[in-house]
């Protein structure tokens, strides 16, 4: 079996790829057979001269071409992980997210039943309680659009993106085909769910652990951890217990948690992360800019975009680019403004937008643990102005300086007053933000001048990492808990989180005695 890079073809729904490869390397299409199409990206380096570059699989019947393009599939060689074996068969799991989810799926491959424990609600309850935010200002802490049923990334995008193709990350993506994503996820170079296509994965998933014996344990709060005489102990809705394990997978938002945590001595260390705002333009603009106007856009999706920058020693960056979606409000924490990005499957809103972020590191913030939590926090309180509306600023009104005397229409609810950035965040992010938008506009002209900020962006990953063992993934200092995912300060995003959390779990073994004994 051979992998074939690099086919280019013209922007069309099913392109001739045989026709494309034949041509390629002056072939027959007789010459060999397409097995399986691997991925398809969108070469948009030329507006109004947009490609789509396809990779595959392909069996060759006669001489195989001498082409850098073509290189035959070697087996991988099995990664030998050495496993942790366990008496409890029924585990506890903290957290609904992609990494407890995707932990529970792992779990289950080995017989185990694990519970859930999850602060926020069911998806329908959840629903509602983010509406009441949206619409009526008023905002449940533990249950919103970060805490719930399918963790932070069921009001999202459900951009799937993967860093690369392991073992571990093509389970999760046949996981995702399992419980109804389409089968086009397995080989988009940007493959996305939105934020209906995320939801009702994540409802089958639990269906089916459930089946398989799971239980889910909904508004149950987990506010301590900590070790007595070496073991460790939880404390749940006010009762404490003492697990075997604890798979902890709390994302970025538990900032109690991490506080208590660090409290009781959990080897917790701050972390890098990014600050922005949202930058939002009518997604016309953003398909024209990008795109070119004679580009069909029913075939490569309206456009996206990925900027990078350099501001000294900050990145500048776009993330999470939105098309066809609305920025919303994820706040956490009363009165405190959170921003973020969602869109539905069919990503056909009139506005796109995207996160403009700078990295910050602990050297900038503090080296404190709870530093980098300190700093959003600040933050997010200096934008809150009322009723949970956000602050926003023309792009060009924020590089003068200057409050915009009018905004621009937008997706945010529940509203916007114009605010100034440049009072809003610390003067390193404010002078790094500067410079990467300066960068952007002049590449891709008019991108700042069209485009209306709004903010604040400050949980574009975790500013904590809870410290593991390289190989056990267990806590450095307390026997018995696992920190996973984005809030373990491992993962960012929706697939690696899951693709940590899966990793985390594959390692457990019921101990051959307890299965014997529950076989009796
Ligand atoms: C609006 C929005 C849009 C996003 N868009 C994308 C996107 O398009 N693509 C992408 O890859 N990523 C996106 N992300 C990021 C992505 O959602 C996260 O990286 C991912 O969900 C992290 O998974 P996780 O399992 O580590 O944690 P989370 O998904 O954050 O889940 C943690 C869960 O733990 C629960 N929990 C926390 N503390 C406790 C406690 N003390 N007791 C009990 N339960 C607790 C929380 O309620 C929550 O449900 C987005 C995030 C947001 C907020």
């Amino acid at each position: 079996m051979y992998q074939i890079k690099n086919i280019s073809v013209r922007l069309a729904h099913h392109p001739d790829l045989a026709k494309a490869i034949a041509h390629k390397f002056s072939i027959e299409i007789s010459d060999f057979k397409i097995t399986k199409v691997t991925r398809r990206s969108i070469d948009s380096r030329k507006k109004n001269n947009v490609w789509l570059i396809y990779t595959v699989e392909a069996k060759f019947i006669g001489k195989v071409p001498q082409h850098a393009d073509v290189q035959e599939i070697k087996p991988k060689k099995a990664k030998i992980i050495k496993l942790t074996e366990i008496n409890e068969i029924n585990p506890l799991i903290i957290g609904c997210g992609p990494s407890a989810l995707f932990a529970g799926l792992a779990l289950v491959e080995n017989g185990f039943k694990p519970i859930f424990i999850e602060q926020g609600e069911r998806i329908k309850q959840r629903d509602e309680k983010v509406n009441n935010l949206w619409l009526h200002n008023n905002l449940d802490e533990d249950s919103n659009v970060q805490f719930g049923e399918g963790g932070a990334g069921a009001y999202s995008d459900g951009k799937l993106t993967a860093r690369n193709r392991d073992e571990f990350s093509s389970k999760v993506f046949d996981y995702l085909i399992k419980f109804g994503a389409e089968d086009k996820i397995s080989y988009e170079a940007l493959p996305h769910l939105g934020t209906d296509g995320i939801k009702y994965v994540t409802t089958h998933i639990i269906e089916y652990l459930e089946k398989k014996g799971c239980e889910f344990r909904w508004n149950h709060k987990l506010t301590d951890v900590k070790k007595v005489k070496g073991k460790l102990h939880l404390t749940i809705n006010d009762i404490e217990i003492a697990p075997e394990i604890a798979l902890l997978g709390i994302g970025n938002g538990a900032r109690e948690l991490f506080a208590n945590m660090h409290e009781n001595g959990v080897a917790l260390e701050a972390k890098a992360f990014a600050i922005g705002f949202r930058i939002e333009h009518k997604q016309d603009f953003i398909n024209k800019l990008f795109y070119g106007d004679k580009t069909d856009t029913n075939v490569t999706g309206p456009a996206t975009y990925r900027l990078t920058a350099k501001a000294g020693e900050h990145g500048v960056y776009s993330f999470c680019m939105c098309p066809g979606g609305s920025v919303i409000c994820a706040s956490s924490e009363t009165n405190k403004i959170v921003t973020n990005g969602m869109s539905f499957m069919n990503r056909a809103g009139q506005y796109g937008n995207s996160a403009i972020v700078a990295t910050v590191e602990p050297k900038h913030f503090g080296e404190h643990p709870l530093a980098g939590i300190q700093l959003q926090r600040e933050i997010e309180a200096r934008c809150y102005n009322q009723f949970y509306n956000a602050p926003a600023q023309l792009g060009k009104d924020f590089l003068r300086n200057k409050v915009s005397a009018k905004l621009n229409p937008s997706s945010y609810r529940p509203g916007l007053y114009a605010g100034n950035f440049n009072e809003l965040f610390p003067k390193y992010v404010v002078q790094a933000l500067k410079t990467g938008l300066k960068h952007f506009n002049k590449r891709y002209k008019g991108f700042v001048d069209n485009g209306m900020l709004i903010g604040p962006e400050t949980r574009t990953s975790s500013p904590v990492r809870i410290v593991r063992d390289h190989t056990t993934c267990e806590s450095t200092n307390t026997k018995g808990l696992y920190p996973m995912g984005e809030g373990a300060g491992y993962a960012g995003g929706i697939i690696s989180s899951a693709v940590d959390g899966f990793r985390v779990a594959s390692r457990f073994r019921l101990k051959e005695q307890s299965q014997t004994i529950k076989e009796k």
